[in-house]
């Protein structure tokens, strides 16, 4: 199998009458869903040639389900747009990309406007009722390969340009069958989908299912904020399946969704993004006896996940869960500074992956792809390429891997991975601002901006919001003569928390 369209293809044949998607757009079955994509797939032939990005601007559900699939019909891949971001930002992404044309639906059409200008804007709507061209599509098919790009997913970058990750077709059916038959997901299943589809958490849920042709539950956005009906649309639901991030886990638990009402259907729970609190863990597990909890592992660049660790007990070491060990088919090793491969137990290196899961680079970014993805450097002997992924790993004494934290200034926050450095370069772009450097405290979930220049903070505080979007707006901006030094003349991020936190060193 070397294309995304023969699993699609394949349960729409086996499960034709079954529910692939409820969505709060409307649900359908899996044939459905394939005829609406040979549909959109043909009209957007006329606008493209393959391999080129086709960015969709909506709120997920079925109908950006139908455009991701319909560029995939046509040659090309899809690139989610949250309509919720900054449009600054958005057109940020637009200018990587230079798409042919853009997919949206009548709720974002004007904004889809502006974002490309005299360009081809696509209403799903329009594209949904072509008549459907097998033949061209067959044909536009032939000349695909396995290594052509899937999606393509925009994440904070540290150049001030957010990057967007590409990942292959190649790369997807290498892990989405592995993952489903590890945890057991099959067409019984209903999964209930909690991550935006630019988060690529989302990739399992909609993969899983077509691959399996369980449900996908599209989960409405705003029942985030509401636990109780949460709660009460994944019982009613039947929701066997939460592959979600740490941070939506987290929300349910503190707001005491759990308390209200329990998911009576869910079996597993697989969590991933961040550490995941054990409070929290060992809340939903005393909630849910009769589910298997997972702890997944891994950046958006390698395509979703390259470790697992299964929580036996709800004894959690007080050290953190660990990461666990690879997924078939996936490489993943530390290096010591030197670039040499770790073995030994306790000693910290770099988590680096290798493997069919690698993403082809980021979009139109050669320098950043070759910083990240880079030959094996202890490997002189034949072509290895890996990822660096940045995050710091030791092996314990079981021989799983465990998260020590990062090496760069990547963080968390509210579920989002944000570059502080993005941040700093946004904020030294505006007038009246020399030099901005960001911190993040992680006991209090809190980011905070230290300036100097001659910008009043509420100012700088009002232009950032234009362009960056509402998690990466630090909690606190504070004016400085000078920024405070190490003595070897790097910024004292030490003392910056120190002044965050009202201490002294
Ligand atoms: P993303 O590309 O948004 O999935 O973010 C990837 C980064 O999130 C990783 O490089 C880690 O820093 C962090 N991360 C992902 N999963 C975990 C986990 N299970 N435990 C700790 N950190 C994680």
């Amino acid at each position: 199998m070397k294309n995304i369209l023969e699993l699609l293809q394949m349960t729409a044949a086996a499960l034709p009458d079954k529910q692939a998607v409820t969505a709060p757009d409307g649900a359908c079955t899996w044939r459905e869903l394939l005829h609406d994509t040979e549909r959109v797939g043909t009209a957007l032939a006329a606008w493209t040639a393959p391999r080129h990005p086709i960015p969709v601007l909506m709120e997920k559900g079925r109908h950006a389900l139908c455009a991701f699939f319909g560029a995939v019909q046509a040659g090309c891949f899809y690139v989610p747009l949250s309509p919720a971001l900054p449009e600054a930002r958005l057109r940020q992404i637009v200018e990587v990309l230079r798409p042919p044309c853009l997919v949206t639906n009548q709720e974002n059409s004007e904004l889809a406007e502006r974002l490309l200008p005299g360009g081809a804007v696509l209403d799903i709507g329009d594209l949904l009722r072509t008549a459907p061209d097998p033949a061209a599509l067959t044909h536009i098919r032939r000349g695909m390969t396995g290594e052509d790009p899937l999606y393509c997913l925009f994440t904070s970058g540290s150049t001030g340009t957010p990057k967007g990750v590409v990942i292959s077709h190649r790369a997807v059916l290498d892990f989405i069958p592995s993952f489903t038959a590890l945890f057991g997901i099959g067409a019984e299943d209903v999964i209930g989908n909690q991550a935006p589809f630019d988060f690529d958490v989302s990739v399992k849920d909609i993969y899983g299912a077509m691959q399996t042709g369980a449900t996908l539950a599209i989960i409405p956005r705003q029942l985030f904020s509401q636990p109780a009906q949460l709660m009460d649309f994944l019982d009613e639901s039947r929701v066997t399946t939460l592959t979600w991030a740490v941070s939506a886990l987290c929300l349910v638990s503190a707001l005491h969704g759990l308390d209200y009402r329990t998911p009576s259907a869910v079996r597993r729970v697989l969590f991933s993004g961040e550490v995941m609190p054990p409070a929290h863990l060992r809340n939903w597990m005393k909630h849910l006896p009769q589910a298997a909890f997972v702890n997944l592992y891994g950046p958006t660049e390698i395509t979703c996940n390259c470790t697992y660790h299964r929580i036996e007990s709800d004894d959690i070491d007080p050290a953190g869960v660990p990461l666990g060990r690879p997924f078939p088919g996936r490489r993943v090793f530390l290096l010591d500074e030197d670039g040499r491969e770790i073995s030994r137990t306790g000693q910290t290196g770099e988590i680096c992956v290798g493997g069919a899961g690698l993403a082809l680079g980021y979009y139109n970014a050669p320098e950043q792809t070759a910083r990240f993805f880079v030959q094996h450097p202890d490997n002189r002997r034949y072509h290895e390429r890996i990822y660096r992924t940045g995050d710091l790993g030791q092996y314990d004494a079981q021989g799983a891997l465990r998260f020590c934290g990062r090496r760069d200034f990547q963080i968390k926050h509210m579920g989002h991975r944000i570059e502080l450095e993005e941040i700093e370069r946004a904020a030294a772009q505006l007038d009246g601002v020399t030099q901005c450097c960001c911190i993040y405290d992680e006991d209090k979930s809190g980011l905070h901006a230290f300036y100097t220049g001659t910008a009043e903070s509420a100012a700088v505080f009002r232009q950032l919001a234009q362009c960056l979007p509402v998690f990466m707006l630090p909690r606190t901006f504070e004016r400085l003569e000078q920024l405070p030094l190490t003595p070897n003349g790097k910024v004292d991020r030490r003392r910056l928390l120190a002044i965050a936190r009202r201490e002294t060193l």
